[in-house]
């Protein structure tokens, strides 16, 4: 595909940023290495002249980003999602290193948007947020010195980005069967299975809200492993209003 085409399937997701100039360094970022869509997740000060000044003739990508409350909003549509994170957390996806994980972010950019997903300058991600993403990354740093400013996390992402972009595929070779393919399924498409799936445990009795241990973690992580398809998730929201129908229980959506 087209590199510019998949460097415009790719969006930059800052979660509640703190400081203006920080979203204009990484609107800076973004477009020096031919990225313009981004998304900001409840940001604290935003539109500001800091940010302005400090994207300087990224100008553009400031006034086109788009703003929502929460991380699932700006994740509607996307078929995968990168946190970017300096430490490892408990049951989230396993971390990668950037390059690896960059290459494998494009080749999903071949299937519909995808996502880099940056955390607070303070508190970097929250566990939820993480997961909501299918992989993580971690910047090789000095293991005494490992949080870079926001803007250049952003940076380093946006160049392994263009990077593998731009790096010579070989082509695929055509072995004359035809697989079966299904589109994979959109980062709304999973929460709206596991929305169904939380309520059918809920009215089973598997799952009790007021207790919720690490349940629906734990199911974020396993099929945050797998790509779940269009067609998979239809089979598994069957087989969940199935249950329902047959039981009489109601659904909570
Ligand atoms: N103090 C925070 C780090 C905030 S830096 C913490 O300990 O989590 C702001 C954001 O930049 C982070 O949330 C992360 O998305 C990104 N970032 C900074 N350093 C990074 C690194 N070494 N690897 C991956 N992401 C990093």
């Amino acid at each position: 595909m087209n590199p510019e085409l998949l460097l415009s399937r790719i969006r930059v997701v800052l979660c509640r940023p703190s400081h203006p100039g920080n979203i204009g360094a990484a609107a800076r970022a973004m477009k020096t290495m031919g990225l313009s869509n981004l998304y900001l997740v409840a940001p604290k000060q935003f539109p500001d002249p800091e940010a302005d000044t400090r994207a300087t003739g990224a100008v553009d990508v400031l006034q086109a980003a788009k703003i929502t409350e929460t991380l699932s909003e700006a994740l509607v549509g996307t078929v995968f999602a990168v946190a970017l994170s300096a430490r490892q957390r408990d049951l989230g996806p396993s971390i990668g290193a950037p390059r690896e994980t960059v290459a494998r972010l494009l080749q999903e950019a071949g299937e519909g948007d995808v996502a880099l997903v940056f955390g607070n300058e303070t508190m970097g991600l929250t566990n939820d947020e993480i997961f909501h993403c299918q992989a993580a990354v971690t910047i090789p740093t000095n293991p005494d010195f490992s949080s870079l400013n926001l803007g250049s996390a952003v940076q380093v992402l946006c160049y392994e980005c263009r990077m593998s972009a731009f790096a010579e595929k070989p082509p695929v070779v055509a072995q004359g069967v035809t697989p079966f393919t299904s589109p994979v399924a959109t980062n709304d498409e999973v929460e709206g299975f596991f929305g169904h799936l939380e309520s059918v445990m809920i009215t089973t009795g598997f799952y009790n809200p007021l207790q919720p241990g690490r349940l629906m973690p734990k199911i974020r992580r396993l099929f945050g492993r797998v790509r779940l398809e269009k067609d998979e998730v239809n089979i598994l929201r069957g087989v969940l209003a199935s249950t329902q129908v047959k039981t009489g229980y109601g659904r909570k959506e």
